[in-house]
């Protein structure tokens, strides 16, 4: 008997049959004694299918009416769920991210979550109704709704659990839990049964979008044991929490890839101090992240910048890139969103050298060209071909045995 927060993403209620199985899944939970908080993602390609709607109107769109927009795709679920819950006779209501309490900054489109207030909440469960919880919302201070990202359901899940100190957050999707690689990709990945915050975070930022990696921050900062899931059946799923013993066991734990990336290229830049900083202070206003960067060696006192960003970030950033090549009198610059980033995470990398060599080994062999690299202590990740990713992932679970893994 506890408390607990359960997520459902767009596929598990894509329509109104997977609606229903959801609500027999939290009825059976509720009858087993537990309270249930609900947080549900819209319906199937809801979101994609919103965002084409208002880009027929145009290319500049005001990211506040876009949120306004977007947030109504988890309503529409949240209320069709609570209404199948009272068709079963179970107590249910739906709440939107707002009158959930769920406070956050203005960053339109990829707000963060800055308090959550659960007196509301915590009424609806002491008058023992399930909570239907719209995700992927909140309310900026000014009474704006906002949305937290794509896949932002995830962390509203997560932050109720941590706010609400429930015993267990349940992610339920439409795998059955973390593999060692995108399964659509690479038939042989395996279930891993458990993951540390480290690892998942790593992976979850580098595009493993079975979490988002928002998510994953709230869950280690607060201490928050995740299990994700499979909506369509009852197997255990992965537990992402602390893990000490095993964190040196597995050299590779998972290969990730991401094709939303885009390179932009910037050549003939005086090499003098202070161009980089103008150049990324200049995106960051702009609201652009930055990922990978890599600097050319000086020739005739000039040198070259590339770096890669989101490829939803493209937009922005040309508009501050075409003036900057101006103002600062680089001879040029290029860009495209034909390249993605594929990415090997281990925790046991750190202390077992000759990993990165064996993944360039892994893309030579398949006669991949690097065109960047960035690592950290417990990932490496190349920037290649877009043609290229599936190949890449493929080979490189092969390289490091993510088949045979012994969990
Ligand atoms: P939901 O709609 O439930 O939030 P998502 O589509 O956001 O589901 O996330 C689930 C998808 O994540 C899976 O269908 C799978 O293709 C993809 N995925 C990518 N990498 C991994 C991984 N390492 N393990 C499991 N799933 C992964
Ligand atoms: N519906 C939103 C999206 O598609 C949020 C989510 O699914 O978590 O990104
Ligand atoms: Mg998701």
């Amino acid at each position: 008997m506890g408390l607990l927060v359960c997520k459902f993403g767009g596929s598990s209620v894509a329509s109104i049959e997977k609606i229903n199985n959801v609500a027999v899944r939290v009825k059976n939970m509720q009858s087993e004694g537990n309270s249930i908080v609900v947080v549900v993602s819209a319906m199937g390609d809801t979101t994609d299918e919103l965002l084409a709607l208002a880009h027929t109107i145009g290319n500049e769109l005001n990211l506040r009416e876009m949120d306004a927009l977007l947030a109504t795709g988890e309503q529409q679920s949240a209320a069709l769920l609570a209404l199948t819950l009272n068709n079963m006779g179970i107590k249910a209501i739906s709440l939107t991210g707002w009158q959930a309490g769920v406070h956050s900054d203005s960053n339109y489109s990829k707000a963060r979550i800055s308090s959550i207030d659960t007196k509301r909440l915590e009424k609806e469960l002491m008058a023992g109704k399930a909570v239907v919880v719209a995700g992927f919302q909140g309310i900026s201070s000014d009474g704006d709704i906002t949305t937290l990202g794509r896949g932002g359901s995830d962390t509203s899940a997560v932050a109720l659990a941590a706010s609400l100190k429930a015993d267990r957050c349940m992610i339920f999707t439409d795998v059955d839990g973390v593999y060692t690689a995108d399964p659509r990709i690479v038939k042989e990945a395996q279930k891993l049964p458990v993951i540390s915050y480290e690892e998942m975070l790593e992976m979850a930022s580098l595009g493993a979008v079975v979490m988002q990696p928002r998510a994953v921050e709230f869950a280690m900062l607060y201490n928050v044991e995740v299990e994700v899931r499979s909506s369509f059946n009852l197997q255990p799923g992965t537990i992402i929490t602390e893990v000490s013993d095993m964190e040196h066991q597995r050299i590779v734990t998972g290969v990730t890839h991401d094709t939303k990336c885009a390179k932009i290229g910037l050549y003939d830049l005086p090499d003098k101090p202070g161009v980089a900083s103008l150049i990324f202070n200049k995106l960051a206003q702009a609201g652009v992240n930055v990922d990978m960067v890599i600097q050319s060696a000086t020739r005739k006192e000039h040198n070259d910048i590339a770096f890669t960003i989101s490829s939803d970030d493209l937009p922005l950033a040309l508009p501050v890139i075409e003036n900057l090549v101006k103002e600062i009198g680089a001879s040029g610059m290029s860009y495209g969103d034909k390249v993605a980033k594929v990415s090997i995470v281990g925790a046991g990398m750190q202390s077992n050298p000759g990993v990165a060599a064996a993944m360039f080994a892994a893309l030579a062999e398949e006669n991949i060209n690097i065109q960047m690299i960035s690592t950290s202590e417990i990932k490496v990740s190349c920037i290649i071909d877009e043609d290229s990713i599936d190949t890449a992932v493929k080979a490189l679970h092969r390289k490091f045995k993510l088949d045979q893994l012994s969990c």
